[in-house]
């Protein structure tokens, strides 16, 4: 059985005052089968960690590299070192503006894998890709690419179409679950045992009115949540639909 797990991304937002408000409300939060990471801009994680070691955490992005003259990165060892378990690799935003190209990907993989925390890959077709019909193109071309050096085992994916991001517009229960089944499926290619146990996630203006349909569906596990997650009151309503699927 997959456990249900819920990622809040609070992207360039928040501060200490909300992480301890997530912290008060954690065991409202996780249950026996849904885990909660809440990845907060990394300059927090070592408060957080400090202050709250119930919290599990995660980073929203990583340096492909280990050490050395890189102005500016953070390393996978050091988001660990500082209590991060998770970190996102290839969100739309880090490809969209910060150049995050699928060899990028692969390469942040690879160190996050090494430093022993767990990547979450983004994945998701634009709107124009999917009017010409390309979206499960895009998708397995991202997946093969990323995931070439990968350890399978040590990985959780999130379906975000970049369309559904912020946007309010969310993909039908349907729509999701037709992609979350054929990344399990490309999944299986590789590794049939892994495709039981690997976490697919939905990602895009989930809302506590949209969240248990989305979760009922068979290969979604949980979901990657932006703006609601900003919200602890909404975020709860998140974790309670997943607690229900
Ligand atoms: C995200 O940024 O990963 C995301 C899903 O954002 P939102 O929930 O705001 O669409």
């Amino acid at each position: 059985m997959r456990h249900n797990l819920v990622i809040a991304n609070w992207k360039l937002n928040g501060s200490i005052k909300l992480i301890n408000s997530f912290a008060n409300e954690w065991n409202s939060l996780t249950t026996a089968n849904v885990q909660v990471v809440v990845c907060p801009p990394a300059i927090y994680l070592s408060a957080a960690k400090e202050q709250h070691p119930q919290m599990v955490l995660g980073a929203q992005v990583c340096s492909a590299y280990q050490e050395g003259a890189y102005t500016g990165e953070l390393s996978a060892a050091m988001l660990h070192d500082v209590g991060a378990h998770y970190v996102l690799v290839g969100h739309s935003e880090r490809r969209a503006l910060f150049g995050e190209t699928d060899e990028v990907v692969a390469s942040k993989i690879a160190a996050a894998q090494q430093a022993k925390l767990i990547p979450v890959l983004c994945v998701g077709e634009t709107a124009s890709e999917r009017s010409a019909s390309l979206t499960e193109k895009v998708i397995l071309q991202q997946l093969e690419k990323g995931l070439l050096q990968a350890d399978l085992h040590r990985l959780v994916i999130a379906y975000e179409p970049v369309w559904a991001i912020g946007t309010g517009e969310t993909a039908s229960p349907q729509q999701a679950q037709e992609i979350h089944a054929l990344i399990r499926g490309w999944v299986a290619q590789q590794d049939a045992a892994v495709a039981e146990t690997i976490q697919l996630l939905y990602g895009g203006s989930v809302k506590p009115a949209n969240a248990g349909e989305l979760f009922q569906q068979k290969d979604i596990d949980g979901g990657l949540i932006g703006g609601a997650s900003l919200d602890v009151e909404q975020f709860k309503a998140i974790c309670t639909a997943a607690q229900e699927r």
